[in-house]
């Protein structure tokens, strides 16, 4: 076979769901699945998760919370992203849950009939929800609306950084909405933490943690189980003298009898161009130093010092030797746009979920 495979533990989810489920103890675990869960398939990682126990899937908009509707019937499916206009009427029709982020959006809930609804607020991230200072109009103007408010949720900006004092801020301010807004919600849960404020400790945890990073291996869970494994074939190996170049602009040149190997990924694929010269591969447990720019469909190894190799060989991408966070290190970014970048074109092997 021509073409890298990509190779998604199931079974590595389903564990990793349940060690955060264990962490949060008495909080339900819900899960962020956003973006085709983190770029490894909605419908098997949703299969996975419910099998997990799983019960709260989040997802940012309404075309997610459709398609995950379909695979996951009864699940309770939050739309991060709120509604507006016709897509109220259709998440209402769905039996999705969306985050009211602004007074607009409550009132399209309103305009749409209503019904269960999450309140995200902004307590200081300064990205998505009500302001703080908004409440006291809000509830005046929508108390029957929000009435029907299921879960009040924010969210942590420094949630990767334990020893930051802005995660203790935050979550004053948190408890301080809460109780402004407990007597016209008494009913609904609490929200704050995904998977850096679920490692924060109890004190972050509320009624429900969604974790989204950590289900998939990344950081900041470093207890994770590794999920991806990624490999790719070689499909031409030559050999150049002393002086000949690589790949485009010609920015890599042999400064001695050389080997290149092609593999068939390239950024297209995830593999940023800027891991071109900062980032190895590995074959048969040691680094070979890329040789070149990173194209888009290809990618080009010095494997001189790897006498064995040949076509039939196997290159590891991502895998024991290095996991995605590393790989996303060399390219000067965090393993969630690794995930969400990998693209459509590799063969994707699952390794099947365990069940309970
Ligand atoms: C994506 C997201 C999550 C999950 O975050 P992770 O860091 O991946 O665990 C939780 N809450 C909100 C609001 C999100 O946007």
């Amino acid at each position: 076979m021509n073409t890298p495979v990509l190779t998604i533990d199931l079974g590595a989810i389903a564990r990793n769901w349940r060690a955060l489920d264990v962490l949060s103890e008495e909080a339900e675990t819900g899960a962020a699945v956003k973006a085709d869960g983190y770029g490894l398939g909605i419908e098997p990682v949703a299969g996975a998760l419910w099998g997990a126990g799983c019960r709260s899937f989040f997802v940012a908009t309404l075309d997610e919370g459709i398609a995950l509707r379909g695979l996951l019937p009864e699940a309770a499916i939050y739309l991060l992203n709120g509604v507006s206009g016709d897509g109220a009427a259709e998440a209402r029709a769905r039996g999705l849950i969306p985050c009211l982020n602004a007074p607009h959006q409550v009132a399209a809930w309103r305009g749409a009939g209503g019904g269960p609804c999450a309140l995200q607020l902004d307590t200081g991230m300064g990205r998505l929800g009500v302001q703080p200072s908004d409440l006291v109009e809000l509830l005046a103007d929508e108390r029957e609306t929000l009435a029907a408010c299921v879960l009040v949720m924010s969210h942590l900006a420094f949630a990767d950084e334990p020893e930051n004092p802005h995660n203790a801020l935050l979550r004053e301010a948190f408890e301080a909405s809460l109780g402004a807004l407990r007597p016209a919600l008494p009913n609904a849960r609490a929200s704050l933490a995904a998977t850096g404020g679920t490692l924060l400790g109890p004190a972050f945890h509320y009624d429900l943690v969604r974790c989204g990073i950590g289900l998939y291996g990344g950081l900041p869970f470093a207890d994770a189980e590794p999920v991806v494994m990624l490999t790719a074939p070689v499909i031409q190996v030559r050999d150049v003298p002393a002086g000949s170049s690589v790949g485009y602009g010609a920015t890599w040149t042999a400064r001695r009898p050389s080997r290149i190997a092609t593999l068939p990924l390239g950024y297209a694929d995830g593999f940023h161009r800027a891991l071109s010269s900062a980032t190895p591969v590995w074959i048969d447990g040691r680094p070979a130093p890329l040789a070149g720019r990173v194209s888009m469909d290809l990618l080009t190894v010095d494997v001189t010092d790897f006498l064995d190799l040949s076509e039939k060989s196997v290159v590891e991408i991502v895998g024991p030797n290095r996991g995605i966070d590393a790989l996303a290190t060399d390219a000067g970014t965090i393993g969630y746009e690794m995930l969400t970048a990998l693209g459509s074109r590799y063969e994707r092997r699952y390794k099947g979920a365990d069940r309970n």
